[in-house]
């Protein structure tokens, strides 16, 4: 498959250019590092983004958990995920399914 080879070469020219080899964007309006934790499981994701509704602590702790990460790298993602409705966490602006940046204020909202 052509098309399959195609990406496996951008994944790879992509992996180059992340620090310590995990792959993350910088968030143009605040400028913390996201890391995009590709290796975490929609299911896992989708539980972290149900915490992040009742309590960002339980979701920090949930991702610190599941991903091996530390606390300020939970924080920064958790508060990047975007809120009920597809509403960016900053500005409230709506955020089609599938954009990772508000389009009003620039941040970056994670779709889990
Ligand atoms: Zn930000
Ligand atoms: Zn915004």
């Amino acid at each position: 498959m052509r098309g399959g080879a195609d990406f496996a070469a951008a994944l790879a020219a992509h992996r180059r250019f992340s620090p310590n080899g995990r792959p993350h964007i910088v968030c143009p309006q605040c400028r913390a590092p996201i890391l995009l934790f590709e290796n975490l499981s929609e299911q896992v994701k989708g539980e972290i983004a149900d915490l992040r509704r009742k309590s960002r602590v339980l979701a920090m702790k949930a991702l610190m958990r599941a991903a091996g990460c530390d606390l300020a790298q939970a924080k920064a993602n958790v508060l990047h995920l975007r809120n009920e409705e597809s509403r960016c966490h900053w500005c409230g602006f709506g955020v089609p399914a599938g954009a990772l940046l508000s389009s009003q204020c620039m941040s970056v909202n994670i779709d889990w």
